[in-house]
């Protein structure tokens, strides 16, 4: 079932997201909606409070772009209770984009390895370090868990620029393709 996303201006998107238990309700049926809601979206992550939860799942989709990062073939994805526990390395500069600020696309500066730890969809614990393209991704969806977006890591000058079309999401005005909920 594909599940509306939640705009710019829904205050959940600035929650800080909770850990689950196992026992979550219904919670495969949660990360299938979830990846298809990503997918018909075009989107390579979706955080929950995207969808209005408040709490710590991301699905991730780099096997979208495994034509241009072969290494990500096949990669699908699914984080629970993910956290970041240090980042390190040189900063980076990437375009981002998200899928609850479409059609706003700007260049963010993210360092380039982070250690993460987070379960899978089975409940094992991971504890990676984590680099290139994937690093981003994460940082990106990690960040929404933390009520975080990428429009908070752009230089005062950009999102001046971009504040009108941010307004916008507020007052009924914006462009979207997939299923949302906006606050107008
Ligand atoms: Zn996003």
């Amino acid at each position: 079932m594909i599940l509306p996303i939640y705009l710019y201006g829904q205050p959940i998107l600035r929650k800080v997201a909770q850990d689950i238990t196992p026992d979550y309700p219904n919670l495969k049926e949660l990360i299938k909606n979830m990846f298809e809601t990503m997918d018909n979206a075009d989107g390579v992550g979706l955080a929950g409070t995207q969808i209005g939860l408040p709490i710590r799942i991301v699905v991730v989709n780099l096997d979208a772009i495994s034509d241009k990062h072969p290494e990500y073939k096949g990669f699908r994805k699914t984080y629970i209770n993910a956290h970041i526990i240090s980042t390190e390395g040189e900063e980076t500069d990437m375009e981002e984009g998200c899928l609850s600020i479409p059609g706003i696309h700007e260049i963010v500066k993210r360092p380039s390895k982070i250690h993460v730890q987070y379960m899978d969809e089975d409940f094992t614990e991971h504890d990676e370090v984590v680099e290139s393209y994937l690093a981003r991704v994460m940082q990106h969806e990690f960040g929404h868990l933390e009520g975080k977006l990428f429009i908070d890591y752009i230089s005062p000058l950009r999102k001046q620029m971009i504040r009108g079309k941010l307004n916008g999401f507020l007052k009924g005005k914006y462009q979207c393709s997939y299923k949302m909920k906006a606050v107008k």
